[in-house]
């Protein structure tokens, strides 16, 4: 775009130059016109054959004959020298006669610096961000974009997901003559380089159609209205070309939660998001575009963004685990030179990488390998690498490496699992990790909850006991001063449910029926009684998740054994390991 920039800007001022020549040309030409005796101007006079006369103050006047003759003549600067040519009949004007080819010249010159300026001025901007131009967002789809899903490895339910979008770009007509609704919008989200461009891109490529890839912070400007404007050029760009997938990257910078009012700029954020809604609606099912949108945090973004008709398809993509990483390792060595690397050990090693690091680390190790002018990457440069990559990192990703930690968490993890399963049967734990995630989370344990419009006490109970798990498997294995800060978050959660019960919801003792905000409003200040009653609850159902997890204390080991060796594990994995009698036949 710039360089094509660059090349119009010799169009203006080539006109610039051949102006200026043409006015000196024209200049000289004309002023060297003739010179007549002042004589022959009175003769002229005499003949009245003159139109008009130029007075102005310079030593020489300008004459125009009747037939169109131009001559100069000396200014006779006589006082009634212009009422006498009055008298006779003849024009005088003040002014200097000016050459109809001179003006020409002279506004040939001024248009083209105007011009000039104006595509200076663009250019520069266009290279500082691109500031003003709504229309010049620099999107040129990639055609052929050499990308598929072998490209991605691991990540094998997000790549089913995004199978019938493949499908249904390769042939939309097939999906609109079934009368199907395909999503016009995928949001892929999860932590940064876990492969979310890469997913997108080989959706693209799968369906052999252009892909377009912008980010959501080209679309934050600080004048309103140039991010809708691009919005819509990007839309037009990619309809003008059939079929197609348009991929937003960071599409927080632009459909970010709306915090009521306040914040600056947030007028413009609208209107660039209103003007991406409104594209959305305006293309239809068997048009065969698809916008594809990554964020880190679906949480983060406005739910109208997320309504049905929108981005109504939410894909999580994860960290990979550890046979995904193996399968990635496995990729990026593929065209490289190596020797004797133990893959498997390397996956289990690389707990927490992403794809991108594990690329990363492909690459150091490629690199440091070409240094040394080795035949061979072996597992020697890989180690290199490893602890440069390590090196370079924050403390807390290199402590949950250590090995002691990730048996913590494993059993920390495992608590809240087993005391889910026996708690809340009917809540179905479908995922529990040691991964830890960048919101600094050694693991986490992801339950289904069953489907209710309220909770009673005991279900808040059993939620908090829970909660309350992780740290009791923390204690019960590793002794009450081994306890660690990883259930921090627990506690807080546990602690606003207990607090809401007693003094919100009506569900305790010491306030019974009375709601402790109303009660604050009328001045009331006692809360000692509250304080102990939370703190006896929570102290009890402590007690007894502790005697849950001693009794199942096989079942925790088993867990926690399955965890540290496959970081991930799945419903199915707990059933097979607590037995079928604990599952109340909830899928
Ligand atoms: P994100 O968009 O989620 O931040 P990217 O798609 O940009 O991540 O990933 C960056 C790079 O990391 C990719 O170009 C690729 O080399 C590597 N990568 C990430 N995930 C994978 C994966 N699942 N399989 C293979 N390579 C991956
Ligand atoms: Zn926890």
């Amino acid at each position: 775009m710039n360089k094509i920039k660059n090349k119009y800007i010799l169009i203006p001022a080539i006109t610039a130059v051949l102006s200026l020549v043409f006015l000196i040309i024209v200049n000289s030409t004309f002023k060297e016109s003739k010179n007549k005796q002042y004589t022959d101007f009175l003769k002229d006079t005499s003949r009245s054959s003159i139109s008009t006369v130029y007075v102005t103050t310079s030593p020489k006047i300008q004459v125009k004959l009747k037939d169109g003759t131009i001559y100069t003549t000396d200014n006779p600067r006589t006082d009634n020298f212009k009422e006498n040519l009055l008298k006779d009949g003849i024009n005088v004007s003040e002014q200097t006669l000016t050459n109809p080819a001179e003006i020409a010249s002279i506004a040939g010159f001024v248009i083209s610096l105007i011009v000039l300026g104006i595509m200076f001025f663009k250019s520069t901007k266009i290279k500082s961000k691109g500031m003003f131009s709504a229309t010049n967002l620099d999107v040129t789809a990639v055609e052929d974009i050499g990308f598929n899903f072998a490209n991605v490895a691991g990540n094998e339910e997000a790549k089913d997901s995004v199978q019938d979008v493949v499908d249904f770009l390769k042939n939309p007509e097939k999906y609109s003559a079934y009368g199907a609704r395909m999503p016009k919008g995928v949001i892929l989200y999860g932590d940064p380089g876990t492969g979310k461009t890469l997913l997108a891109k080989a959706v693209a490529g799968e369906a052999n159609v252009p892909f377009y890839a912008v980010s959501g912070s080209d679309f934050v400007q600080i004048y309103v209205g140039v991010g809708a404007g691009r919005i819509r050029s990007l839309f037009k760009k990619a309809r003008s070309h059939g079929r197609a997938v348009i991929f937003i990257d960071e599409i927080d910078a632009i459909g970010k939660k709306r915090d009521n009012g306040r914040g600056g700029g947030s007028d413009e954020k609208d209107q660039t998001l209103n003007a991406l809604l409104t594209e959305m609606s305006g293309f239809n099912e068997t048009e065969g575009i698809i916008v594809i949108a990554a964020t880190n945090r679906l949480d983060m973004l406005d739910e109208a963004l997320l309504r049905p008709g929108r981005f109504d398809r939410h894909i999580e993509v994860t960290l990979p685990d550890v046979s995904a990483r193996e399968k990635i390792l496995k990729l990026h060595f593929k065209n490289k030179p190596i020797k004797n690397i133990d893959y498997s050990e390397w996956a289990r090693k690389t707990t927490s990488f992403s794809g991108a690091k594990l690329e990363n680390l492909a690459n150091e190790a490629a690199i440091i390998a070409c240094k040394d002018n080795a035949v061979f990457i072996s597992n020697q440069y890989l180690d290199k690498a490893f602890s440069i990559m390590l090196a370079g990192y924050e403390k807390v990703d290199r402590d949950y490496i250590k090995e002691e930690d990730r048996k913590i968490t494993a059993f920390h993890e495992a608590g809240h699992a087993l005391i889910s399963l026996k708690m809340l049967p009917n809540d179905k734990v479908s995922k529990v990790t040691i991964i830890p995630t960048t919101k600094g989370a050694g693991g986490y344990t992801l339950s289904i909850p069953e489907d209710t419009l309220y909770q009673n006490k005991e279900h808040l109970k059993k939620k908090i006991m829970v909660l309350l798990g992780g740290r009791a498997a923390e204690e019960i294995i590793f002794g009450a001063s081994n306890v660690t800060t990883g259930a921090y978050n627990d506690l807080q959660r546990s602690t606003q449910i207990i607090a809401n019960m007693i003094t919100e919801y009506g569900m305790g003792e010491s306030l019974g029926l009375l709601t402790m905000g109303k009660l604050r409003e009328s001045g009331f200040t006692n809360q000692e009684a509250v304080f102990s009653e939370c703190k006896k609850m929570i102290s009890d159902l402590y007690e007894e998740v502790k005697d849950i997890l001693i009794d199942g204390k096989d079942s925790l080991n088993a867990i926690t054994t399955l965890l540290i060796d496959k970081e991930t594990i799945y419903h199915e994995d707990l059933i097979h390991i607590i037995g079928v009698k604990n599952n109340n036949g909830v899928a």
